[in-house]
């Protein structure tokens, strides 16, 4: 570990509302502006509307901030990197995970706009989003993270940039779900510049999603929409979701926050217009409904119509 450069790395997300778990570990959580506004009576995440979470009783966790990616689209900031990190135990993340989403909304307590009923829901958790940043698969025990999560009587739902197959094929949350960054491996090296070249691997990851489908599991591909980036060639987009067998698409836009801002420009963040034109183009190519859309997050689902 490199203690000089973690140490100031640490303050400065720390200053960004990130908890982190261990001193020496990049594993940290960091509930998000929905599960705030759902704390406060306020809408709901879109996650909400889709499938039935309640924004206020998740919990958005990472076990690394570790990635092999570095997206122009990504939120987190590449000049904290950590460039090495104790990696916990499952158990010791799962029994911290009620102190620090308490700590972490500690504040909103004695807020009036907070009911009580509301306050005491939040603190008992029943969503884990393993999404927060960095690349969960390059935790080496994410599996049994996941099943220790399972096994609380939640739900568990992972994000994950596709880049490691094999990890992914031994882990089973409740959904999961796997980035598809650009319609072909060009474009990919341009958004995501990655470490090595993974578009192989993540091709990999989205096709093995139909067998989970077709096992009962519940998974999802999603599009992250960049204008002028990666808006090209809807054709191809809707090739690789349909040969996947996916449950769900979730087609996104852009969202000019956090350290992106720093590589992108807002008009490099579609409006929710384009969402639905780039969604209708792929639709004639696709064996999926729309499920629903939500103008605010530019988000459209889609599900298998089978
Ligand atoms: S894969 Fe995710 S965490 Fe990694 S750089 Fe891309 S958006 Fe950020």
């Amino acid at each position: 570990m490199h203690s000089g450069q973690c140490e100031p790395s640490m303050k400065a997300l720390r200053g960004m509302g990130y908890q982190f778990f261990h001193p020496q570990s990049s594993a940290a959580l960091k509930p998000c502006l929905w599960c705030k506004r759902s704390l406060s009576g306020g809408d709901q995440c879109y996650k909400n509307q889709f499938y039935g979470i309640t924004s206020h009783r998740c919990v958005q966790l990472t076990p690394t901030l570790r990635c092999n990616h570095t997206c122009l689209f990504c939120w987190r900031s590449f000049e904290h990197e950590y460039t090495g990190e104790k990696d916990l135990m499952p158990e010791e993340i799962v029994s911290r995970i009620p102190f620090l989403q308490k700590k972490a909304l500690g504040g909103y307590k004695v807020s009036p706009r907070v009911a009580k009923e509301k306050w005491e829901e939040a603190l008992r958790p029943d969503q884990y989003a393993i999404s927060l940043a960095g690349e969960p698969t390059l935790y080496p025990h994410l599996p049994e993270l996941i099943d220790l999560l399972n096994q609380t009587g939640g739900t568990t739902f992972l994000v994950s940039n596709g880049t490691m197959p094999g990890v992914l094929r031994q882990c089973h949350p409740y959904q999961k779900y796997i980035s598809l960054t650009a319609p072909d491996r060009e474009t990919y090296l341009r958004i995501a510049r990655p470490v090595e070249d993974y578009w192989d691997q993540i091709l990999e990851s989205i096709s093995d999603l139909g067998h989970e489908t077709d096992a009962g599991r519940r998974t999802a591909i999603r599009v992250t929409l960049v204008r002028g980036i990666n808006d090209q060639d809807p054709e191809r987009y809707a090739r690789i979701i349909q040969e996947s067998g996916a449950k769900f698409v979730e087609v996104k836009a852009y969202m000019h926050v956090g350290y992106s801002q720093k590589r992108l420009t807002i008009r490099h963040m579609p409006l929710h217009d384009e969402i639905d034109r780039f969604t209708r183009k792929m639709l004639p190519h696709l064996s999926y409904r729309i499920l629903g859309e939500n103008t605010l997050s530019r988000v459209i689902c889609l599900e298998q119509d089978l």
